[in-house]
């Protein structure tokens, strides 16, 4: 007799809101391959030296044209970096030791990597001075990149998922969502991720269902197997019984004549009962999040995340590239208000061509703003494309992670540099606030600026000092807690006639609209798929501020 087994129901936090189903798709492998030591024959020492030189040349020559893009587009201290990496590859006494450790272990080129790379990496980290551990970093920088070489690893695992399945993985890094963009999957599911991660936002703009936090999924979720999940109430059924199939595709039925109703008033302004008009515009990533919004009743967009155009590459893009980039992502918002966000990586968002920046708290170091400003050529190369763009359509700059009114002054001055023509208006400018000193020097950096856009997401991390995509800190990180709403009522109340807008996933949830209303805010900028609900919702509500709060 043939035993089936039983259905399996599992709760989880809700991410990105919606119904889905399809065979489970189970990813092990998305935090890299895991390589244990290949013993080989005598007869197979040759093949393994030839693989060896091979890799090391392909990553040479990587490397050369790495350097001179980045000593091009960003710094040429930079660059260097890429030099020297080339130089440790190729030293003599490395190359002889791996050849020695595959000839005399009898070991393959890609164990070799492993086991001497390892011990050049404990030397130098051994030594006492900065510059030798530095150099114990960049021999696991170049270890891995040989090791992927020699494996082979040239495709990203999530570029093989077949379409319409549920991917469930244990968390989503952000470089993983460039290559969930390009995969029609039906749903995610994550062992681990809170909801203000950059990946659950990311899963969120592409309107993929989500739920994040199932205790052990990946111990628990056979590969292809039935999954329907309902990202609303945070449940998916494994191996549905047919009353359980049936009853789901009649919820399907029935959520998606609501959200059909929602969106037939969408393209309506929003505006509350007593007489507010108030803008409600989208975050976009991608022309597709763009054509959405705009079909969804966007007036604009107020947060054009240009991280897109600078993650999975190994060179950063250069200004006609940009351009390109954004005038593709951008074209259905033409005519309409455009906010392009300056680049905001560091902490969880890595570029590959900067991962030598090892900071030992990266949330806390080098990103957003404070990035741009020690590598200016960035800076200059984005307000280049911010200027060119701006002959086509209505554009706004946005400074990410300000914390400082410096922050501000120094893309203002670049700004100025760049703009020769007095009699072309300059792009208004807003400052994002995203961190406590930033709401409370709102007057200073109001100074610098033309409006006010809290991120909420960062706001929440850096308030609560709860890192966003650290499950275990999860509790903590509550973007609609009361201290919330009163660094955003105390911006208000700093600089009543500022302009202010929300652009972090506070926003989207209607129901908090109310409270936002009441702190000022009269710019919703929310993912596309959401612009109908909270249209919806601002309409149930009047500006009067102290009956919300
Ligand atoms: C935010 O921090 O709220 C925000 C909108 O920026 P990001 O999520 O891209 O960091
Ligand atoms: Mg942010």
């Amino acid at each position: 007799m043939q035993h089936h087994d039983p259905s399996l129901i599992l709760r989880g936090t809700p991410i990105s809101p919606g119904l889905a189903q399809g065979l489970t798709h189970v990813l092990r492998d998305l935090l890299g391959p895991i390589d244990t030591p290949v013993d080989i024959e005598h007869s197979q020492v040759e093949q393994e030296l030839v693989r060896l030189d091979c890799a090391t040349a392909s990553i040479s020559d990587d490397l050369v044209v790495l350097a001179t893009r980045v000593k091009k587009e960003i710094d040429s201290r930079l660059s260097e970096v890429f030099g020297s990496h080339r130089l440790m590859l190729n030293d003599p006494s490395l190359q002889q030791e791996l050849r020695r450790e595959v000839a005399d272990n009898l070991v393959s080129a890609g164990s070799a990597v492993k086991a001497v790379f390892l011990r050049w990496e404990r030397r130098f980290l051994a030594l006492e001075s900065q510059i030798a551990r530095e150099k114990g970093e960049d021999m696991r920088d170049i270890s891995i990149r040989l090791h992927n070489a020699l494996a082979g690893v040239t495709v990203h695992p999530l570029d093989q998922i077949p379409p319409g399945c549920v991917l469930v993985a244990s968390r989503l890094l952000p470089t993983d969502s460039v290559f969930l963009a390009h995969c029609a999957i039906a749903g995610v599911l994550l062992e681990h991720g809170s909801s203000g991660s950059h990946a659950a936002l990311f899963v969120r703009q592409l309107g993929l269902p989500c739920i994040s936090g199932i205790p052990d999924l990946m111990g628990r979720v056979p590969d292809a197997t039935l999954a329907l999940l309902d990202a609303d109430a945070g449940t998916v059924t494994v191996r549905p019984k047919r009353t359980q199939q049936i009853a789901f595709h009649r919820l399907t039925e029935e959520k998606a004549r609501a959200y059909r109703v929602a969106r037939e008033n969408a393209r309506r302004p929003a505006v509350t009962r007593d007489g507010v008009t108030v803008s409600v515009v989208a975050n976009v990533g991608s022309s597709s999040d763009t054509q959405l919004a705009i079909v969804n009743g966007a007036e604009g967009v107020g947060l054009y995340r240009m991280e897109q155009a600078y993650l999975g590459r190994m060179t950063p893009p250069t200004t006609t590239e940009l351009v390109d980039e954004m005038t593709q992502v951008l074209a259905a918002a033409k005519g309409l208000p455009v906010c392009v966000r300056l680049l905001d990586v560091g902490a969880d968002k890595p570029l590959p061509f900067l991962a030598f920046f090892a900071e030992s708290n990266p949330a806390l170091g080098r990103r957003g703003i404070r990035l741009l400003r020690e590598y200016p050529e960035l800076l200059r190369t984005q307000l280049r494309a911010v200027m060119a763009l701006s002959r086509d359509f209505d554009v706004r700059i946005l400074v990410p992670m300000v914390a400082l009114p410096e922050d501000m002054a120094a893309v203002t001055e670049v700004l100025r540099q760049l703009w020769p023509e007095p009699q072309t208006a300059v792009p208004k400018i807003g400052a994002m606030i995203e961190t406590p000193a930033a709401a409370l020097s709102a007057r200073a950096i109001a100074e610098h600026a033309d409006f006010l856009s809290f991120g909420t997401n960062d706001l929440t991390q850096y308030t609560f000092a709860a890192d966003r995509d650290n499950a275990a800190v999860e509790r903590y990180f509550n973007d609609s807690a009361a201290v919330i709403f009163r660094l955003l009522r105390l911006v208000h109340d700093d600089v009543p006639q500022m302009p202010l807008s929300v652009c972090g996933e506070l926003a989207g949830r209607p129901e908090h609209v109310a409270k936002l209303l009441a702190c000022g805010i009269r710019t919703f900028s929310v993912a596309a798929p959401l612009v109908p609900i909270v249209k919806a919702a601002i309409r149930q509500c009047s500006c009067c501020p102290d009956r919300a709060l």
